[in-house]
């Protein structure tokens, strides 16, 4: 089947930490974008050349809804040609051309299995579009435990919509960990914190070898390859019960 590309409207842009946005788009050839929470999109950005300089992958933030818009949640690198054009030429009204959606990191057909989504940053956006997907078509799941990093607490991405869910949606528990906070009182947030990295969560939380538990990690390799030594080797889970998505 030939690939088809979108045009793409940027609808809406926010700026929610300060290298972070979220950009929202709507497909005006389309009523409803079909996607499943979790999966990404390609963009075909005006950045190179050849078709590899250009593309660039983002995951659907937003869950699958019936209608044609989606959100982004996308950090900017230092030197990154794609997230420079992004933040530098991308306004409301801007198109954005891409492909999709892509990808097999999603949800289980059948929830049978507490899920453990560990990431960092922007590595939120498919876990994010994943929970709200739940909570919005009561999926039954067990327990779902999101575990964030960043280094400060402005780098807190969807804080208010993640202490919402932790009322709404049964068996959620939300975790963050502040590498760049060193003197951090946790009596000071409302919700469970601590300084460090993620790893550190699972490694207390998840240290008896578990049938029933399966590991979501979504970020950059660092994060990603730490994590699944630590789970392999420390843990000592086979990698069938670790699904990754590596941003890069
Ligand atoms: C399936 C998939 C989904 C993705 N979803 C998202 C998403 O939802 N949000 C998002 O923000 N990104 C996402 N990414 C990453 C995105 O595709 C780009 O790689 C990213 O935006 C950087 O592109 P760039 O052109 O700005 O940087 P590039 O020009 O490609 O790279 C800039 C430089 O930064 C280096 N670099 C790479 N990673 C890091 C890092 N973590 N910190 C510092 N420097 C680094 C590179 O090695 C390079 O030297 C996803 C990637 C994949 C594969």
């Amino acid at each position: 089947m030939p690939t088809t590309w979108y045009d793409a409207k940027v609808i809406n842009i926010q700026s929610v930490s300060p290298n972070t946005r979220r950009f929202w788009v709507e497909i005006p050839e389309l009523e409803v974008f079909q996607f499943k929470a979790g999966q990404f999109v390609t963009m075909d950005l005006p950045i190179g050349e050849k078709r590899l300089q250009r593309w660039r992958s983002y995951s659907i933030a937003s869950a699958p809804a019936r209608n044609n818009q989606l959100e982004f949640c996308i950090v900017r690198l230092d030197g990154g040609k794609a997230t420079e054009y992004l933040f530098e030429h991308i306004t409301i009204g801007s198109t954005l051309r891409f492909k999709g959606p892509d990808g097999t990191f999603v949800l289980p057909e059948n929830i049978d299995h507490d899920m453990v989504m560990v990431c960092t940053g922007t590595g939120i956006a498919p876990f994010r579009s994943m929970l709200q997907h739940i909570a919005q078509e009561n999926t039954p799941h067990r327990k779902l435990h999101l575990i964030f990093g960043t280094r400060q607490a402005e780098g807190i991405l969807y804080q208010s919509e993640f202490l919402e869910l932790q009322k709404q949606l049964p068996n959620f528990h939300y975790s963050v960990a502040l590498s760049r906070e060193p003197d951090l009182n946790p009596a000071n947030f409302p919700f469970d914190v601590q300084s460090g990295y993620v790893h550190s969560f699972y490694l207390n939380e998840y240290g008896t070898l578990r049938s029933d538990l399966k590991f979501y990690l979504c970020g950059w390799q660092n994060m990603v390859d730490e994590a699944v030594l630590n789970l392999t080797e420390k843990l000592g889970y086979d990698k069938r019960h670790i699904i990754t998505e590596l941003y890069g």
